[in-house]
């Protein structure tokens, strides 16, 4: 009875398990509410904001850092250990309906992979919350899961360490010390898990996109360039250093030290070196040349340029950087100062000026890097396998987005990428969840009072349309000889968009605005507040361009990494390569168009304080993440809406076998059998409706004790 009495206060089973194991009496089951606050804000009293923070707030003093709404979990990033991690853990969810226990991740992944197995359909979790949020932390979690929970094989076995252990890898060569994090993924990445039909992890892959790839030649202050490189001088041993020509210790490169703070109390950079290596070798890499390539990197970082009487640069010899990446000397020599000009048939070689010599190095390193962070992912791809269901964990980049503009310097083209990125999945979540789903309603003809939400569509319309948004112009900038520069594609953006309601530069601006503006930047109102943007840097990271006799000279490097590399940069040596952020555009494309296809389960992370404190529950900063999160709106859509629906047949075909009248056969129109069914087994008027295909469910307990009495 209490099972039946007491689902309107969602822990009753939690309840009635401390019951039962003496931990707690009948009364106290009935103030729990009040101590640990709601597991599911879908049954909180009222849906406001302050009583949705006053609910997460309660939870996070208890260490409870995870509340549903409806499916979506909301994760609090507690900054410490908890011991809710472990196998026994995974024990108690393995199997278990979704909201039958507390709110956890387990839950969310355990419940994803059944209903995969049941329905045979394909899903996706998508992870996202601000920089420092518990994105990484959570999809490690999820995967740590499966890895235990699914049935597994010998030869299975080892697909699942390699996925586990190319982690570590990939942490190593994509993540860097941030301000806003100590271990801060600087790419994109979407990774899925493919599954057989007996629920087997048979393979597995990873995309990855735009690595911030200027953090190879230059940090911010109190930033650190990417891990891998700490972790080879600091951890690297004596013979190994020797033999790369390097000398201990970060303090003597030129990339490892601009940001002022090579030491970092919670990274242990000898330890993690032994990590990566064992990691490594798992995976079975031969590490000589990818070391290689990480050296030549840190040495192309020391070189110099002295200028001669006319101001052409010359090279200061650097005798390791040649052979580390297995090209003539003479030659990188050339191609470091001078350029090649193809003209007619003649070639003339163009000296740089000291200015130019570095752009070209600079260049350089960051092509090697990105080149090589695009192998090693995809020679951790081939590891992997074939596919029978496809099961995706994804997560992104998060929105740099400032939590008061007036703080924040301008950001950069990488973040206005990241950026226009989240809109696109702030987009997919509009169309997934608050837009079809009251387009479902009315298709189906139920009674229902809209909810309202911000369209994002504007924005990205702004950024993305073809021939007027901003990419269109920054592209058409780059593209045009001459005299183009970041200033003239200002410009062309205040010509363009002049009046538009989510842009304004300086000179568009009114008298209090333009105080907050520089002359060079734009800001943009996206989804999650305004942001400023600079657009020194925007037609070079663009163009991404390396100089031609350098690229050459790479391909026929005797290094296998490094030719394989760049000999996959662009075939058609002719063409123009695509930019960046074209190439970034295609890919986001490509991303939605898997994913709309997919059913979504959404894990949104919220940080809980800008210094990494435990225990802090920084209320403003939250209540901004609640905000731009659009967690308000799911809320109210999931409250006045339904858990659940099925088509007609399908919910039939699974409970007929619980009314005599519909077993074994039903034989008129399958809306009505499911209407005798559901009055058989109960079903309040209130807690269902009857659409034009689908019967819909209010609470998931309903559904849930139908599945029960169909499993008895
Ligand atoms: P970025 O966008 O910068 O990559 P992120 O969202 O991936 O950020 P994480 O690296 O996952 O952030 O988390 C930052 C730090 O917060 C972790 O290194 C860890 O110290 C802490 N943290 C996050 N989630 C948890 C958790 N569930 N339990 C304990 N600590 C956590
Ligand atoms: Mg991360």
């Amino acid at each position: 009875n209490l099972w039946s009495e007491c689902w309107c206060c969602e822990s009753a089973m939690l309840l009635l398990q401390l019951v039962a194991q003496g931990q707690l009496d009948m009364e106290g089951a009935l103030t729990a509410r009040d101590r640990v606050g709601i597991q599911d804000f879908v049954l909180l009293d009222e849906t406001t904001e302050a009583a949705f923070l006053s609910n997460l707030k309660k939870r996070f003093s208890k260490d409870l850092i995870y509340t549903y709404i409806g499916t979506l979990l909301v994760s609090v990033n507690p900054y410490k250990e908890l011991d809710i991690y472990n196998k026994k853990q995974m024990d108690i969810y393995m199997g278990v309906n979704f909201f039958e226990l507390p709110p956890h991740i387990y839950a969310l992944a355990d419940n994803a992979y059944h209903t995969m197995l049941t329905e045979f359909n394909n899903h996706f979790i998508l992870i996202s919350g601000e920089s420092g949020a518990g994105k990484t932390e959570a999809s490690k979690k999820i995967l740590q899961y499966y890895a235990v929970s699914c049935p597994s094989t010998t030869l299975l076995n080892t697909v699942r360490d390699k996925m586990l252990m190319s982690n570590p890898v990939l942490e190593a060569f994509g993540n860097a010390k941030t301000l806003k994090n100590d271990n801060s993924s600087r790419f994109g990445k979407y990774m899925d898990i493919q599954f057989d039909s007996q629920g087997d992890a048979v393979g597995g892959h990873i995309l990855n996109y735009l690595l911030e790839k200027s953090r190879v030649v230059h940090q911010n202050h109190g930033e650190r360039n990417f891990h891998i490189f700490y972790q080879l001088v600091e951890g690297g041993s004596d013979d190994l250093l020797h033999q790369l020509g390097l000398e201990r210790g970060c303090q003597h490169y030129n990339y490892l030290t601009q940001g002022q703070c090579p030491i970092v109390p919670s990274i242990n950079d000898k330890n993690d070196w032994k990590t990566v290596k064992n990691a490594l070798q798992i995976i079975s890499f031969d590490e000589t040349h990818l070391f290689e390539v990480i050296a030549s990197v840190l040495h192309l970082g020391n070189v110099r340029f002295d200028s001669d009487s006319k101001g052409h640069a010359l090279l200061n010899n650097n005798t390791e950087l040649h052979w580390l990446l297995g090209v003539d000397a003479h030659r990188l020599q050339e191609g470091l100062t001078f350029r090649k000009i193809e003209a007619k048939k003649d070639q003339v070689l163009s000296p740089f000026t000291t200015d130019h010599a570095i752009y070209a190095r600079d260049a350089l390193a960051k092509a090697i890097y990105g080149q090589t962070f695009t192998w090693l992912v995809n020679r951790i791809n081939e590891m992997c396998f074939y596919t029978c269901f496809i099961y995706l964990i994804i997560f992104m980049k998060p929105a740099n987005l400032p939590f008061t503009s007036s703080l924040i310097l301008s950001l950069s083209f990488e973040q206005f990428c990241i950026n226009y990125c989240n809109e696109k999945l702030q987009q997919l979540f509009i169309e997934l969840t608050l837009k079809s789903e009251q387009e479902e309603y009315e298709a189906e003809g139920i009674e229902w009072e809209p909810v309202q939400f911000f369209n994002n569509k504007i924005i990205c319309d702004l950024i993305e349309e073809k021939h007027t948004g901003i990419i269109s112009l920054l592209d058409e900038e780059c593209l045009r000889p001459g005299d183009a520069t970041d200033l003239t594609f200002l410009e062309r953006l205040e010509e363009k968009m002049g009046n538009h309601p989510h842009f304004v530069t300086h000179k568009l601006a009114d008298k209090m605005t333009r105080k907050t503006l520089e002359r060079g930047d734009f800001r943009l109102l996206h989804y999650a507040g305004e942001v400023t943007y600079c657009v020194v840097g925007f037609l070079d990271k663009n163009n991404d361009l390396l100089y031609r006799n350098i690229k050459d000279l790479m391909c026929q490097s005797k290094n296998d990494i490094v030719k394989e590399c760049f000999s996959s940069m662009d075939p058609d040596s002719r063409r123009r390569p695509e930019t960046v952020v074209t190439q970034f555009k295609s890919s986001l494309q490509k991303l939605t168009e898997i994913l709309v296809a997919k059913e979504a389960w959404y894990i949104r992370c919220l940080k809980s304080n800008e210094s990494k404190q435990s225990g802090q529950f920084d209320e403003a900063l939250i209540r901004h993440q609640v905000k731009y999160l659009g967690l308000m709106e799911h809320l109210r859509v999931r409250r006045a809406g339904f858990a659940y629906r099925r088509k007609y047949d399908v919910f039939l075909k699974r409970y007929k076998p619980l009314c005599p009248a519909t077993w074994p056969h039903w034989r008129g129109v399958a809306a009505d059998g499911v209407e005798v069914l559901v009055q058989h087994l109960g079903y309040l008027p209130d807690e269902y409706k009857m659409g034009r295909t689908k019967i819909f469910i209010r609470h998931p307990r309903t559904l849930f004790a139908t599945e029960d009495a169909y499993e008895k």
